[in-house]
């Protein structure tokens, strides 16, 4: 039986997170819980949630930690996440989120932080060239488009830019990034939670990597993570 598994996969704007998440979560068969991905379903659908969200999501701001870490909570308590694992993707987001999530998870912590390294002038590229499924969130390009007329190949679901991914909020959300998020990489490192890989090539070079930096940790420590 495949070894589930208990993961936070950190990395700027456009390291590749969500494309590499839904990766680990398929080869771990454990459930993806993308923070992102649950704020804009609650604004498609028009939940308070979603239109407390929204404004802020459009600008690039982050959201305040204790509607977040609600969220999450909830979501980690559900049998799916308790019987296998997760692939955590845009979560935790700051020091204090780390905090709490460690407390959620209490007694049986985190497996792995992998932390996706891409240089800035790369995810500033790949950032302008995303298109995103508004359905099912799956990540496409404008140099790897859908098959047919942006239609989504997984849903059917109409692919567009994000609404996020202009030029001002993506500069903003870097900016939060730098200040708010790149912390948490030595904040995991101090707990020796934290291994690092290369995001750069292609998808499948860069799943390779995150597998092998999980399995080889696994080894080291006779089949288990941490
Ligand atoms: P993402 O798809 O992960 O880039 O998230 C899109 C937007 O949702 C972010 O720019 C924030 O506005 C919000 N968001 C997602 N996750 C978090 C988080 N952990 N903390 C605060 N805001 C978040």
């Amino acid at each position: 039986m495949v070894p589930g598994a208990r993961l936070v996969v950190l990395g700027k704007q456009g390291a590749g997170k969500g494309t590499q998440c839904v990766r680990l979560s398929h080869h771990y068969v454990v459930p993806h819980v993308s923070t992102g991905d649950m704020l804009r379903a609650a604004v498609k659908q028009g939940t308070p949630l979603g239109r407390k969200a929204k404004n802020q999501m459009d600008r690039g701001e982050l959201l305040g930690d204790d509607l977040i870490m609600e969220m999450v909570a909830e979501r980690l308590r559900e049998s799916d996440v308790r019987a296998r694992g997760f692939v955590l993707d845009g979560c935790p987001r700051t020091v204090d989120q780390a905090e709490r999530l460690a407390t959620v998870l209490h007694p049986v912590d985190l497996d792995l932080a992998i932390d996706i390294e891409v240089p800035t002038h790369q995810v500033l590229r790949r950032l302008a060239a995303r298109r995103v499924c508004v359905d099912c969130g799956a990540n496409y390009s404008v140099s790897n488009p859908p098959m047919i007329n942006w239609t989504c190949d997984v849903c059917g679901g109409e692919v567009v830019q994000r609404q996020d991914d202009t030029e001002e909020a993506i500069s903003r959300r870097l900016e939060l990034y730098e200040r708010q998020t790149a912390p948490l990489i030595d904040w995991y490192r101090s707990r020796h939670q934290l291994e690092s890989v290369s995001g750069t090539g292609a998808p499948d070079a860069v799943t390779r990597r995150m597998v092998k930096v999980i399995e080889e940790r696994r080894d080291r420590r006779g089949g288990r993570l941490t």
